[in-house]
């Protein structure tokens, strides 16, 4: 039995914990947060459920692998949803990959050769793709590994051949090979998921958007609860409101940490959160990470974070039904100019789309009876407007309320009468999001997924291992492009390093 220590309750030290305790080991989590899950989570307002980050996951052979792993499986309600896309040219929820394609050919029709030519590329990424869709091999170990890399390896000299093609490409560079740049077709392909990312990440979301798109019927919360639970029962001791400030070493490896000026004592640190908090704030000893290795972490660019308006609505389930069609909704509205790389531009939020998903459309029971709630979301600029007032709390606010009225503006052109409904309404910045989990610039999802700001040299690759002896990365900052399957990877492979 080894004693544990996991800084961090997100699903990564959530499952790092399960697994761990599981196997007999003595560990201790500690969540600087009132409430488990970090980035999968939620919570209520004036009777009102929204989700503190994942609204939605892919990859569902391996979540549900982990859950049945760790004997959860049946006590979580997970829900398959279906999305709808909507533009001044197309309105559709597709079936399948070839459904969309319908769709926007059908929403397009002078532009049909070009969007052959786009396809046809696309079509080769989604059946390579689809060769590999079964449960990550970092959750197995021995043979069963094996066993599920062999699709893998089978599909390895296509893979090769690919990315070398579009594996350093970006997807504003794919979409301008086929599109006139700010038309609306390189919009649409470059704009799926986060920006600039490579056209093969386009590929696996295209592919699974459709069809592997899940959630949590009671939301996300009670997916972290039920895993808290079952670690505490397991024999972890789950601290909550208990910030580690210090990881402390000796010799070159992780001994312990400080929390609330106590220090604990332990054979193994996984941290289960920020990377860059982890290796240039909290370590003891800096000169474990070399000057070279700190720069390099330091200046590693992050994955966008989001802007999010969350709106209680006086208006049944039935009449949002009516104008959303779906639970979740992504409208394709750019407007000339958008620019996510502008932080100066001070109209961003009326020139973005804004993804717009109703909680209590997937579940009513989670708004109070007879209303709904609302979430609209979109990603933003970095540090926009000198990193939202460069601490002037009054100009905080001023920013907050003209972005959350320009993105409620932008939700009413789906759902008339929107403003009127509002009985509850509040927004969340990337500093938000970085308060409640530490998370870098309220990075939403690990390191940047644009392919030339990489941090690590293989986009699917998982990284658990730090320069610091017994210190391990359980979160989703071991894998470039994060998200809850990166979180559940990573703390796989520490749960299989600690023996
Ligand atoms: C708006 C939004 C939408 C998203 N949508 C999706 C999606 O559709 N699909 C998908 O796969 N992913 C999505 N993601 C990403 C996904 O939510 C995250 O990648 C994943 O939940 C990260 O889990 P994690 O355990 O690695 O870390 P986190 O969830 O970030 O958890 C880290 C935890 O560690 C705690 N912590 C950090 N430092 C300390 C410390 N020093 N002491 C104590 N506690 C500490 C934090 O409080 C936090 O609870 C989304 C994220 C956002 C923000």
């Amino acid at each position: 039995m080894r004693k544990v220590i996991i800084i961090g309750s997100g699903i990564g030290g959530l499952i790092a914990g399960n697994l761990l305790a599981q196997k007999g080991h003595e560990v201790t989590m500690f969540e600087s947060h009132s409430t488990p899950g970090g980035y999968t989570a939620g919570f209520y307002r004036k009777g009102y459920y929204f989700e503190s980050g994942t609204l939605t996951f892919e990859a569902s052979s391996s979540v549900f692998k982990a859950m049945k792993d760790i004997g959860l499986l049946e006590k979580i309600d997970f829900t398959k949803i279906r999305v709808r896309f909507v533009s001044e040219h197309f309105d559709g929820s597709p079936d399948n990959y070839d459904d969309y394609k319908k769709m926007i050919y059908s929403g397009f029709p002078s532009d049909q050769e070009k969007l052959d030519k786009a396809f046809a590329e696309l079509n080769k990424i989604i059946d390579l793709m689809g060769n590999m869709n079964g449960p990550m091999p970092n959750l197995y170990s021995g043979f069963a590994m094996f066993k599920t890399m062999l699709p893998y390896i089978l599909s390895a000299p296509k893979y090769v051949k690919l990315s070398k093609q579009y594996g350093h490409m970006t997807s504003s560079e794919f979409a301008a090979r086929f599109f006139e740049k700010d038309s609306k077709l390189f919009h649409l392909f470059s704009g799926i998921s986060y920006p600039d990312m490579s056209p093969m990440l386009i590929g696996a979301a295209l592919l699974t958007i459709f069809t592997d798109l899940w959630t949590v019927k009671s939301g996300m919360q009670s997916w972290a609860d039920i895993l808290a639970k079952n670690f505490k029962k397991l024999g972890g001791d789950l601290k909550l409101k208990s910030y580690v400030d210090r990881i402390i070493t000796k010799d070159g490896a992780a001994v312990g940490v400080s929390c609330n000026n106590t220090v604990y004592q332990a054979d193994y640190v996984i941290s289960a959160g920020d990377y860059k908090k982890t290796l240039l704030q909290l370590l003891d000893n800096e000169s474990l990470i070399s000057q070279e290795f700190r720069e390099k972490i330091s200046s590693a660019a992050v994955s966008e974070g989001f802007f999010t308006v969350y709106l209680g609505l006086n208006m049944s389930n039935e009449e949002l039904g009516r104008y959303m069609k779906a639970p979740l909704v992504f409208p394709f509205d750019y407007k000339p100019g958008y620019d996510i790389y502008d932080s100066e531009d001070g109209e961003f939020f009326s020139k973005t789309s804004v993804s717009l998903y109703s909680p209590s459309m997937v579940n009513p029971g989670l708004a109070p009876a007879g209303k709904s709630s609302l979430m609209l979301q979109t990603i933003v600029p970095y540090h926009w407007m000198n990193n939202w007032g460069s601490g002037n709390k009054e100009l905080y606010n001023q920013l907050k309320e003209r972005a959350m009225e320009a993105v409620i503006d932008s939700a009413s052109r789906l759902i008339p009468g929107l403003k009127g409904c509002i009985e509850y309404k509040d927004a969340a910045t990337p500093l938000t999001y970085e308060r409640f989990t530490h998370n870098t610039d309220g990075a939403s999802s690990a390191w940047s997924w644009n392919p030339r700001k990489k941090f690590y040299k293989n986009t699917f690759s998982v990284n658990v291992e730090t320069p610091v002896k017994n210190l391990y990365i359980g979160s989703c900052w071991a894998a470039q492009i994060g998200g809850v399957p990166g979180a559940l990877a990573a703390a796989y492979q520490c749960a299989n390093k600690i023996k």
